[in-house]
């Protein structure tokens, strides 16, 4: 079964063909530069790889057709027609209270889905773009599913999801803690229980998704019960250029002293701010690293604020629970960093939790970092958001 996942944002257009039950990629690539003039990026499994090239793309549809013209082409193409394609798998960013899982999309779907825009007013569109442009050009026989960031996290209770706001706040205007980033805090709760060789049912896990966006989720018997994100993926710890979670009252204290209205303090809060506001030098975390081990101590206070943010929610979320039994490293910085990773897990012996400096030093493969004695098994698990989207909308194809 061949599952096309499409992550379509508001310029561009992400892609892998893939085979959910042998988890092989056939194919996977990039259309960027929509509405401007078009860009490609093709990889094909075994075949010449295409970067860059130059395609008109008015719309998100061209963007489809170049996708699908690719991979059924002679010579450089993976599949020998569209046919092959069973179904197409979407990312969508918000799904609201309306969806706790994936689904496939329908007329009533698409209804429900631009009902939460005004959720997510910059990605939601984007994701709808790309719905309709894949069904204006592969035709309504082909299951198209929805598979949204938020889902995974409807399972958490009011007391973690319920802001001391107002309450008609939530009543009228659904203000609550949604979280992000579910795909892969879904993925990687799976993996470790099977690497754990344990039911989910029976697990404790704290997932920590460090990369250029980050979130910390508690995963009480496979089900998420809190999350560091909130109503939008600004809350939780320190980012790549997010802020995380900070006093409200700064807002006007700041917009007041700069003469910012909202939009700009905002502008300020998600991409100026996090590791690189802290550091002034990068929001990448190899260059933080790199400005850090020369001596520059803003770097180094960037890496410590964000190793203690993640080091606390760790702590929060194991009182929160009353227990882990594992601790989840994934993304960029959670697969990659080991420095990040033992300067979060220093001082967590105290929960069981004892890392081993040389597990830690493994890269990029599941890997129990943990020593023999901790009674916390400390996991890197490199994530696959497409895998786990691929692997819904097959089973939602199916049935
Ligand atoms: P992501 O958003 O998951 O793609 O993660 C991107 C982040 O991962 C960037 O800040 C990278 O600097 C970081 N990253 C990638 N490789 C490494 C590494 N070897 N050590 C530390 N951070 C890394």
């Amino acid at each position: 079964m061949n599952i096309l996942v499409i992550n379509a944002g508001s310029s561009s257009l992400k892609y892998q063909l893939l085979n959910p039950e042998t988890q092989q990629v056939l194919a996977k690539g990039l259309c960027e530069r929509i509405g401007i003039d078009g860009k490609f990026t093709y990889k094909p499994e075994g075949k010449e790889p295409i970067k860059d090239a130059d395609v008109a793309m008015p719309t998100h549809s061209e963007a489809i057709e170049t996708v699908l013209k690719a991979l059924v082409d002679e010579k450089n193409g993976v599949i020998a027609s569209m046919k092959e394609i069973d179904a197409v798998g979407h990312r969508v960013v918000h799904g609201g209270e309306a969806f706790s899982g994936s689904v496939l999309i329908t007329d009533e779907v698409m209804e429900a889905l631009e009902a939460c825009i005004p959720l997510a007013p910059l990605h939601n569109p984007a994701n709808i773009t790309g719905i309709k442009a894949c069904v204006a050009v592969m035709g309504k026989d082909v299951p198209q599913v929805a598979v949204f960031d938020t889902a995974f996290h409807q399972t958490m209770p009011p007391v973690a999801y319920t802001y001391a706001l107002p309450y008609e706040y939530y009543e009228q205007d659904k203000v609550r803690r949604y979280g992000f980033h579910g795909t892969s805090h879904k993925y990687v709760s799976q993996r470790a229980a099977a690497m754990l060789g344990k039911p989910i049912e029976e697990l404790k896990l704290i997932s920590c998704h460090l990369g250029n966006g980050s979130s910390i989720t508690a995963i009480d018997g496979g089900k998420s019960v809190d999350t560091s994100m909130g109503f939008t993926p600004l809350a939780g710890v320190p980012m790549g250029t997010r802020s995380g979670d900070l006093d409200a009252g700064i807002l006007e204290y700041v917009m007041n002293k700069h003469g910012y209205d909202i939009k700009e303090m905002l502008n300020v809060l998600n991409k100026k701010s996090g590791v690189l506001g802290i550091s002034g030098v990068s929001s990448d975390f190899r260059d933080l690293e790199a400005a850090a081990e020369q001596g520059n101590q803003r770097a180094q206070l960037a890496l410590d604020s964000f190793d203690y943010s993640v080091k606390k929610y760790i702590g929060a979320y194991a009182a929160a629970m009353g227990g882990v039994d594992a601790i989840i490293f994934t993304a960029g910085v959670g697969e990659n960093g080991a420095t990040t990773r033992s300067s979060v897990m220093s001082g967590l012996e105290f929960l069981g939790a004892k890392i081993d400096p040389e597990k830690n030093g493994i890269r990029g493969k599941e890997v129990d970092i943990a020593t023999e004695d901790s009674t916390v098994r400390i996991l890197v698990i490199p994530t696959n958001e497409e895998l786990m989207i691929a692997m819904d909308t097959a089973a939602l194809a199916k049935a």
